[in-house]
Order: structure tokens, then C-alpha cells, then sequence
């Protein structure tokens, strides 16, 4: 499995999976323009991506799909909630799911899971390779982690984590009292110290590339997030890869398979 991230912030976001032959996107939040250049940065071509599923209706995550869909053919697909939220998916004919439903998109297979999070219903993604049985979390756009996201996140291979803002900066940043309130909920978008909570809960020795994602440009910073997150796995097994994705460039790829089957005798034969 391969994952890349094509840029991921308040301004874009899109994440995407590849697994023996199968590639998605999870999410087209950048003008299709800006996914073209992007796409041809990582050598993936558009049209060679079957599916994009679209976590919920807020523009740094839908914004470009539609036009994507049209241009690259692209299957999509979006909970009930998120296609009410963004009517214009029903153009495009997106096709829609329950958040907690799982699609089956060629090798990979996409369980969504529903995300505590101030858009109608939106999910995180949890991409599994059928062949290989490699895993990837994509969580991001949430404002507190459910207890039960430590089981179905659990001996994940790479994990694209939100990791939103410094609690700090946050409330000496430049944002109205109101807009702080809604970063800051428990519906709003994880922080540093929560995301390294989560990290901490659901790390394993397998787990091999941590992706913090999501970060905010006026209360966060690449160092601060990355050693915050370093400070919470300190004690932990964790011995992957640790970086930050931008909002200005791609990152990736993210490998696992073989290298990585750490955890079960059964998956011997993993492949990348
Ligand atoms: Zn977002
Ligand atoms: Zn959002």
C-alpha cells in the first residue's frame, strides 16, 4: 500500500491510497487545477483513480470533486449527511453511504466511521488492502477522539492524524472568542495534545508511518506539532516515521506491507 498526502490544511485537503493496482482519493479539497499539478507531482495520473470518497461537505474537503468527477470519471462517494450538506454532489450523481458503512473499491476496502465533528455527517476513513491487509487511518476534522476509535484504528500500518492546532497559541491567536470556541470544541478540530492522546492509545510497533495533517497555519507550527507528538510517543513502542503534511505540497509516499508485518504470522506475505 501507498499513501500520499496531496496537501492538507484550512485551504485543501486529499489523501491518496493505492493498494495492487486499485487508487482512490479521499477527498479533493483543492480546484481541480491544483489537483492536476499535485497529482502530476506524486506521477499519478487522474484518470487512474477510481474512486474518491469525500469525508464531509466543508470546502477545504469537497471543493475540486465535482469538476474531478467529471474530468477524471470518477466514482464518488459521500455519506447521506454530506451530499445534503453539498447539493452539488447529487450533479455529479455521488453515490451515498450511512457513516460506519464500508465500500469496497477494487483491493481496497474504505470503512467509514462517523466523526465528532460540526459538518452533517462526516466520517474518518479507515482504508484496508485486501490483498496484503495493510491498514491506514485517515482522521482528521474532529474535535475529540471517541473511546471507540482505539479498537477500530488498532494495528494500523499508516496513520494521517490530525493534528490541528497548539492549545496555547490557540487562545493567544487572532481569532474572535467565537471561532476559537468552535476550534477548540468537541466538535471542532483536534489539538496537538489530544492527537498525541489518541497517537499514544492506538501506536504499535507495526505502525510505521505517522502523518500529522490538518495543521492550522496561525495557531500550530510543523516543529511544535511534530514535538509535541514526539513527547507523547516517548514512552510507547513506536519506532515508525514521523512527519507533518503541508498545505503547500505533497507528501508521500507512505509504504507498508512487507516491511511492516509485524504483527501476525498469517500476513507473511505481504506486499507493497
Ligand atoms: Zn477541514
Ligand atoms: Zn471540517
Amino acid at each position: 500500500m501507498r499513501v500520499w498526502v496531496l496537501g492538507s490544511g484550512s485551504a485543501g485537503n486529499a489523501v491518496v491510497v493505492e493498494s495492487a493496482g486499485t487508487r482512490i482519493i479521499i477527498d479533493a479539497g483543492f480546484p481541480v487545477r491544483e489537483l492536476a499539478k499535485r497529482l502530476l507531482a506524486i506521477g499519478v495520473s487522474g484518470d487512474s483513480i477510481e474512486g474518491a470518497i469525500v469525508t464531509h461537505e466543508h470546502t477545504d474537503h469537497v471543493r475540486g470533486v465535482c469538476a474531478a468527477a467529471r474530468r477524471w470519471k470518477w466514482d464518488v462517494y459521500a455519506s447521506t449527511g454530506t451530499i445534503a450538506g453539498y447539493p452539488l454532489l447529487k450533479d455529479i450523481c455521488a453515490r451515498p453511504f450511512a457513516a460506519g458503512a464500508t465500500l469496497e473499491l477494487g483491493d481496497i476496502s474504505v470503512h467509514t466511521v462517523r466523526t465528532p465533528h460540526d459538518g452533517t455527517e462526516p466520517v474518518a476513513v479507515l482504508a484496508t488492502a485486501r490483498s496484503s491487509g495493510a491498514r491506514a487511518g485517515i482522521v482528521y476534522d474532529l474535535g475529540h477522539v471517541p473511546p471507540s476509535y482505539r479498537k477500530t484504528f488498532e494495528r494500523l500500518d499508516i496513520l494521517v492524524l490530525e493534528s490541528n492546532h497548539d492549545e496555547g497559541m490557540l487562545r493567544a491567536g487572532p481569532y474572535p472568542p467565537s471561532v476559537q470556541a468552535r476550534i477548540g470544541g468537541s466538535y471542532g478540530h483536534l489539538s496537538n495534545r489530544r492527537a498525541g492522546m489518541f497517537a499514544r492509545d492506538c501506536t504499535h510497533a507495526g505502525l510505521a508511518q505517522l502523518v500529522l495533517a490538518h495543521l492550522s497555519e496561525r495557531c500550530n507550527d510543523p516543529r511544535i506539532a511534530l514535538s509535541s507528538m514526539r513527547d507523547a510517543l516517548a514512552r510507547t513502542d513506536f519506532r515508525g516515521a514521523m512527519s507533518a503534511a503541508s498545505q503547500g505540497a505533497t507528501c508521500g509516499p507512505f509504504l507498508a506491507g512487507r516491511a511492516h508485518s509485524v504483527w501476525g504470522a498469517g500476513q507473511l506475505s505481504l506486499e507493497l
